[in-house]
């Protein structure tokens, strides 16, 4: 049964939301301003107080944060609250060093719940459902933050978490699940151990899955559905905002909703200026409901584009789109900029090999080296040396055409490649640049 409070969040008239921004950001620059010397400080510089935010629009008058400030502000600098309005506290591994963190009060805490409750209702998740949840449990943000959501929905929970593949099977065939949730890299693991293992996926009740956590691609979603028959929904979401449930799809699969009235987006070019809607650009977040660690005009580095088009589903919550890449992952080989999501995709769509894969870049004297490693399709493994030559060579060429980059194409046995368990490791950078 759908819950009439989550579809009415979900349905809010574009003036409620306007109306529910502009008064949540007044009230928020405040509570910053008043209690967080790093805000204030910003704010002073550009000589912008409290009072000059007055709707929305006047967002752009806002100082940016960035993931250094988090850092040098670590491990509770920038907390609005005293610290024993604190009720939990999460972390994600940083790219270098100290993790970032992220302080819940209980209202927080409801309003990720209420939030995550509304992206999995999208995915057709009631309380009818079984909801497997292989996400990693503990200080990442995805395990807890889907379970309380599918709880709150009313939904039975397993709270699998990441590992043991073998027994995850056993726990989703014996418990009925009808939706599972984990990245998109660990759900193709999944699949391929069940068709090891020989299940009949027809005879299973899966139906939905909800994957994120990492970029995926449109070629991916159209694998993970036909080998687990489920549609395949991307969820979005960061430790910085609160965690997943940030943005959803729903089942028109064209976009993410992202839910304004918790999370103020814009989408700006690369002199940090508003990029016009439909143009790809950064996606920088500020926190309209928080209360522990609100943050304003977040810089998520992650590269994607805005709609508020309406949506075929009923939601009225704009959309972004799937997150291509982000502007700080880029590779650049020999000169020329590769995005592994690029590569990917070019890998998807060539028959005989699997979505396995491995990106190797090294540095031989001043000359960059790209090598991608990608495990054959299993019906491919009686293939004759030539044969699988002629793929290598094959798929270096559509490689070249499409990333503009040479590559060195290294066929490999199926499930030879590391599989993990949590966020595959795509790219290998043995460079060193200093
Ligand atoms: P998470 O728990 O989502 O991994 P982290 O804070 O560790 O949280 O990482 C957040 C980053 O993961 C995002 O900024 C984005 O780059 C990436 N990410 C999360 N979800 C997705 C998604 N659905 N598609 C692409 N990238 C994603
Ligand atoms: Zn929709």
């Amino acid at each position: 049964m759908i819950d009439q409070q989550i579809l009415a969040a979900q349905r809010l008239s574009r003036d409620e939301i306007h109306q529910l921004q502009s008064q949540r950001l007044r009230a928020l620059v405040r509570h910053v301003y008043d209690n967080v010397p790093f805000y204030r400080r910003k704010m002073d510089e550009r000589g912008v107080k409290p009072q000059d935010i007055r709707t929305a629009e006047d967002i752009d008058l806002l100082p940016f944060t960035e993931k250094s400030d988090l850092r040098d502000h670590y491990p509770f600098g920038l907390l609005a609250v005293s610290r024993r309005e604190i009720v939990r506290m999460h972390a994600s591994s940083g790219t270098t060093g100290k993790p970032t963190v992220a302080a819940y009060t209980r209202e927080d805490l409801d309003n990720w719940t209420e939030l995550t409750a509304r992206s999995l209702a999208l995915a057709g998740i009631d309380d009818t459902s079984v909801v497997h949840i292989a996400y990693g449990y503990g200080l990442f943000t995805g395990g807890m933050g889907v379970h309380y959501g599918a709880e709150r929905l009313g939904a039975a929970v397993v709270p699998a978490s990441g590992g043991n593949t073998q027994r995850q099977l056993t726990l989703m065939e014996d418990f009925g699940a009808t939706a599972l949730c984990c990245t998109p890299s660990y759900a193709i693991n999944l699949a391929e151990a069940m068709q090891e293992k020989g299940v009949d996926i027809s005879r299973m009740q899966l139906k939905t899955g909800v994957f994120g956590a990492e970029p995926w691609s449109e070629s991916m979603r159209t694998r993970i559905e036909k080998m687990l028959h489920i549609q395949a929904h991307d969820i979005y979401g960061l430790t910085e905002m609160m965690g997943p449930g940030v943005a959803m799809e729903c089942e028109a699969k064209q976009g993410l909703h992202i839910w304004e009235d918790a999370f103020l987006p814009e989408i700006l070019d690369e002199k940090q200026q508003a990029a016009p809607e439909g143009e790809a650009g950064e996606l920088v977040i500020t926190t309209l409901v928080k209360r522990g660690m609100p943050l304003l005009r977040y810089r998520t580095h992650d590269i994607t584009c805005l709609t508020h088009a309406p949506c075929p589903c009923g939601c009225t919550h704009a959309r972004l789109r799937r997150i291509t890449g982000r502007n700080d992952d880029m590779l650049i080989i020999r000169g020329v900029n590769v995005f592994p999501s690029q590569i990917e995709q070019t890998l998807l769509q060539i028959e005989g090999i699997t979505a396995n894969y491995q990106i190797i870049v090294d540095r031989r004297g001043a000359l960059d080296t790209l090598t991608v490693m990608v495990e054959l399709d299993p019906a491919r493994m009686s293939d004759t040396v030539r044969d699988v030559e002629a793929l290598s060579a094959y798929v270096a060429a559509q490689l070249s055409a499409s990333c503009l980059v040479h590559a060195t194409v290294k066929l490999c046995p199926a499930g030879s490649l590391a599989r993990s368990e949590g966020k595959a490791k795509r790219v290998i950078d043995n460079r060193r640049y200093e």
